[in-house]
C-alpha cells in the first residue's frame, strides 16, 4: 500500500515542478511514507532524523511526514518534519509546499478522495491498484484503524477505468490492494450512505480490573468485491489478477465461488492465521477460529485447486503460552503454507494490546517461537516446489540481467522463478522446473 501511495505522491509532485532526485541527499524535498505497523519500520525513520535535521538546518532541505503515524509517534516527530499530512489530505500537499501546478492533469480531486490521484507507475509490467483503504475491524495488535481509518471504498466504475487504461499500456498484472479487500464496498452501487458505513461496527471495552467487554456489530459479508474481481476478469487482454490483503471473516462464499470463475486470477490466496489458538485469536479480536480458517482453506482448495496459501503469524502475543503457540505450529503443519511472513509480536502504541496486555513473553522466546515456524515453512515450502519439477509453468518475467542472461520472475502462485536465455521481461513464458529450494524454482524454456 505504502508503494502505491508513493506512486500517486510522486506523479502529484511531477506535475507541480518537481522532478525525482536519484539519490536522497540531492534532495530538497523529503517526503516519508512511514508505516507504524512494525516497530522496525519506525526505528529506521527515528535514525534518519539526526541526517534530515542536519540537511534542513545547512540548505534548507523541506521534509513532509504521511502515510500510517499514530498520534504518539507524531507529537514527538512534530518538530522533525516541515509538514505531517494525512495521506487522505495528500492532494494539500503541493500548495503547503507552495509549488505551482505545471500539469492541471489530476482528475477532480478532492481531500476525501486521495486514491483519485493518478500514480507514477514504477513498473511498466505491474501495477498495484488500491481499491479500498483503512479498518474497521481493531485486530488488538493493529495500528491500521487508527492511522488509516476507517474502511473507505473506490467506486467500482473509476477502478474499472483505471484497469482498461493500464491493459491498453500493455500492464500485464494488476494487483488489487486494500487492507481488507473482501470488505469492499461499491460506491457506485449503494447511495445512502447508511449502507455504506454499515459496516463501521466493531469496538470493544476494556475497563480496568474487569473483563474485557467485547461488543459485536454482526454485519453481513458485502459481495461487491466478488463482483468487482467479476468486472475485472471481463475485461478483454492477457493479463492476471491478484489481490491483497483478505481477513478471514470477511471471504464470502461468493468470493470462493468466484475463484474458479475468473481465470483471470492467479492462484495465489494470502490468508493471515496471525495464530492458531483461538484464545489467543480471541485476544488479538480476530472473528475467526482456527477450525473455521481451516474450513476455509479447504473450501479455497477445492474450489481453486492448486492455488497457493501464503499467511500472516505473530509469535509471542502477550499471554501466549508454550501450548498455545504449538496449536499455531500445528496449523501450520497441517495447512502446507508455500510462504508466511512471521513476526515477533511488539506493541504499538494506541493499540488495545499495547493499552491492555502485558508483552510477558521474552524477545529470547519469541525468537525461538519465530525460528521455529520458519523451519516448519521451510519444510512445507521445499515439499510443494518439489511436486513442480518436471512440470511446465507460465510465469510473468519481470527482470533480466545482462551480465548472467538471465531472466526472472513470478509465477500465478507468486513463486519466483530463475530461467537463463534472451530478454523476456513482460512477457508471459513457459518454463519447465528443473530445480527448486524452499523459496523460488529454477528452469529452462519450455519449448
Ligand atoms: S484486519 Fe488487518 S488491517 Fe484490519 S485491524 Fe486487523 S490486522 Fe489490522
Amino acid at each position: 500500500m505504502n508503494v502505491s501511495d508513493g506512486e500517486r505522491l510522486a506523479n502529484l509532485l511531477e506535475s507541480h515542478g518537481c522532478t525525482r532526485a536519484t539519490k536522497e541527499k540531492d534532495a530538497d524535498i523529503i517526503v516519508v511514507v512511514s508505516c507504524s505497523i512494525r516497530q522496525k519500520a519506525m526505528d529506521k525513520l527515528f535514525g534518519k532524523l539526526p541526517t534530515w535535521r542536519k540537511w534542513r538546518q545547512q540548505r534548507g532541505v523541506r521534509t513532509v511526514l504521511t502515510g500510517c503515524v499514530l498520534p504518539s509517534d507524531r507529537r514527538k516527530l512534530k518538530k522533525e518534519f516541515d509538514i505531517f499530512i494525512e495521506m487522505k489530505d495528500i492532494a494539500d500537499l503541493p500548495s503547503l509546499l507552495k509549488l505551482t501546478p505545471s500539469d492541471a492533469d489530476q482528475g477532480e480531486v478532492t481531500n476525501a478522495d486521495y486514491l483519485a490521484l493518478k500514480p507514477d507507475y514504477k513498473s511498466k509490467i505491474q501495477a498495484y491498484i488500491p481499491i479500498m483503504t483503512g479498518c474497521n475491524n481493531y485486530c488488538t495488535f493493529c495500528v491500521v484503524p487508527y492511522t488509516r481509518g476507517q474502511e473507505s471504498s473506490r467506486s467500482s466504475s473509476e477502478i474499472i477505468s483505471e484497469v482498461k487504461k493500464l491493459i491498453s499500456k500493455g500492464y500485464s498484472e494488476i494487483i488489487l490492494l486494500g487492507q481488507n479487500v473482501n470488505a469492499y464496498i461499491d460506491p457506485d452501487k449503494y447511495h445512502d450512505q447508511d449502507t455504506i458505513y454499515s459496516r463501521s461496527r466493531y469496538f470493544w471495552e476494556f475497563k480496568k480490573d474487569q473483563p474485557i467487554q467485547w461488543r459485536m456489530a454482526t454485519t453481513k459479508v458485502p459481495k461487491d468485491f466478488a463482483m468487482l474481481l467479476k468486472k475485472i476478469n471481463r475485461i478483454p487482454g492477457k493479463f492476471w489478477v491478484r489481490f491483497l490483503t483478505s481477513n478471514p471473516q470477511d471471504v464470502s462464499d461468493e468470493l470462493i465461488d468466484t475463484l474458479d470463475k475468473c481465470h483471470k486470477l492467479t492462484k495465489y490466496f494470502h490468508l493471515p492465521i496471525q495464530a492458531g489458538d483461538d484464545e489467543i485469536l480471541r485476544r488479538m479480536n480476530r472473528r475467526h477460529t482456527r477450525d473455521y480458517y481451516l474450513k476455509l482453506i479447504k473450501k479455497i482448495r477445492k474450489a481453486r485447486p492448486g492455488t497457493a496459501i501464503t499467511t500472516d503469524i505473530i509469535v509471542g502475543f502477550p499471554g501466549e503460552t508454550k501450548k498455545q503457540f504449538e496449536e499455531t505450529a500445528k496449523v501450520m503443519r497441517e495447512v502446507k503454507y508455500d510462504m508466511a511472513y512471521i513476526a515477533e509480536y511488539s506493541p504499538r502504541p494506541g493499540t488495545s494490546a499495547q493499552r491492555f496486555f502485558k508483552d510477558d513473553v521474552s524477545r529470547q522466546e519469541k525468537i525461538r517461537r519465530r525460528k521455529i515456524l520458519n523451519n516448519i515453512l521451510a519444510e512445507t515450502a521445499l515439499a510443494n516446489n518439489k511436486k513442480l519439477v518436471g512440470q511446465t509453468i507460465t510465469m510473468l518475467v519481470d527482470k533480466y540481467n545482462k551480465e548472467t542472461k538471465s531472466n526472472s520472475g513470478k509465477t500465478g502462485t507468486n513463486k519466483t522463478v530463475h530461467f537463463k536465455g534472451k530478454n523476456f521481461v513482460g512477457k508471459f513464458t513457459n518454463v519447465k522446473i528443473n530445480q527448486v529450494s524452499a523459496w523460488g524454482l529454477a528452469g529452462e524454456l519450455s519449448k
